[in-house]
């Protein structure tokens, strides 16, 4: 899918300044040296099984499914992971990349704080140094997710330039990866950045879909007809779909958030109604002005609250194997109230979006048919924003 520079068609790319660029080759030269070394592979599976908890289930929603009366409706149990979603596997992954590298000290940034968590606890298990770069206002609003990271023996360092938010965070951790690159490796989130991330971050959450397509094979003996997932940065999505890409006949769709509607431009959703430009060092589908710059965003779910996406489903896009659309505010916080009620199971505000998707979709799809939907995260972060939000707008 990806050629060596890194591109998907005209997307991704590494668009760097030259003391970045010497980092990320040999980023790239040292995880193309070790994911499919065995001993690698077997210490990976290894956290992956005793601490993580994978597989996932893939699980059967029988109550949803028939109340909806249309196709059979599973979901992929990324919620059940250690720490609560999926972004637990990237970061697995990568620190022990980082290990091998021979590499003590990890930085990330991390605007709502599901990154940084999910960094700081796989550091401190490996015993590793961990800085987490946090956008000031950011620090503010996600004040708990501070203390977990602090509880877990990260540095939190508030931005306190530009915006104070996520971008500026992103800017002042590549900062400090050029400055300190002999003995720091820069974790990112999400199947975003300029190339190698992308390739990496997909392949250590691929993990979703491999057990997704092993786990419908045993129990349904064939494929699913639809996969869906949200799409932030992209890295849960692509998680799920890289494996299926080659099995045409699975429909892929992924889901972004529309926030308060794709008309009043108080969204995050590049693929739906953005255009190709650079961000962050690699081209993708993003919210732009007249003049290329990223343009604020909106959605009720901080994970997906970003303005541009992962240059494999801008490419994805364009070649039409994958299909995207956007689900809003309050559609996903009516998905949120469903699946808690209907089958015991409070879905991240994230995840709710591709269960809302899903409860549009399955009524009008025969019985037969079947869909998977990524279940990127569990809500118990999420039930006290919902509280407020219902109490606002009833
Ligand atoms: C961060 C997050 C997302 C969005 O990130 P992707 O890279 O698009 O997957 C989705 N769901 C949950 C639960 C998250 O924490």
């Amino acid at each position: 899918m990806s050629n060596s520079r890194g591109y998907y068609g005209e997307f991704g790319g590494a668009f760097v300044p030259p003391g970045l660029e010497k980092i990320l080759k040999n980023l790239e030269e040292e995880f193309l040296r070790y994911k499919d070394d065995q001993s690698f592979i077997d210490e990976l599976n290894y956290y992956l099984r005793d601490y993580v908890g994978r597989p996932s289930p893939l699980y059967f929603a029988e109550q949803l499914t028939k109340k909806l009366g249309g196709a059979k409706i599973y979901l992929k149990r990324e919620d059940l992971n250690h720490t609560g979603s999926h972004k637990i596997n990237n970061a697995i992954g990568q620190v022990l990349l980082a290990k091998r590298m021979g590499v003590k000290r990890v930085i990330a940034e991390t605007g709502a704080g599901q990154h940084g968590v999910a960094t700081a606890t796989a550091c401190a298990m490996f015993n590793m140094e961990c800085i987490i770069y946090m956008g000031e206002l950011d620090t503010q609003r996600q004040a708990l997710n501070v203390f977990r990271m602090e509880l877990l023996g990260a540095k939190v360092v508030p931005v306190k330039r530009g915006t104070r938010s996520l971008k500026d965070a992103v800017d002042a951790a590549l900062e400090d990866l050029v400055e300190n690159a002999d003995n720091t490796y820069y974790m990112l989130g999400s199947v975003v950045g300029p190339h190698p991330y992308p390739l990496i971050v997909r392949h250590f959450q691929s993990v979703i879909g491999r057990e997704a397509k092993e786990q419908i094979l045993e129990k349904e003996n064939r494929l699913p007809d639809y996969i869906v997932a949200c799409v932030g940065g992209g890295s849960n999505a692509m998680g799920l779909f890289y494996p299926f890409i080659e099995d045409k006949e699975v429909k892929i769709i992924g889901v972004e958030p529309a926030g308060l509607g794709l008309e009043t431009g108080k969204h995050a959703a590049p693929l739906c109604a953005g255009k190709p430009g650079v961000i962050h060092g690699f081209k993708c589908y993003m919210m732009q002005d007249e003049n290329g710059n990223p343009i604020p965003t909106h959605s009720i779910a901080a994970g997906l609250d970003y303005p541009g996406v992962g240059p494999e489903h801008s490419y994805l896009k364009d070649t039409g194997r994958a299909e995207y659309v956007a689900i809003k505010d309050d559609e996903a916080v009516e998905a949120f109230k469903e699946l808690s009620n209907t089958e015991g199971i409070i879905p991240a505000l994230e995840s709710s979006h591709a269960i809302a998707q899903i409860i549009k979709m399955a009524p009008k799809l025969d019985k037969n048919q079947i869909i998977i939907g990524n279940l990127s995260g569990r809500g118990d972060k999420d039930v006290q924003q919902v509280k407020e939000y219902i109490k606002n707008n009833s």
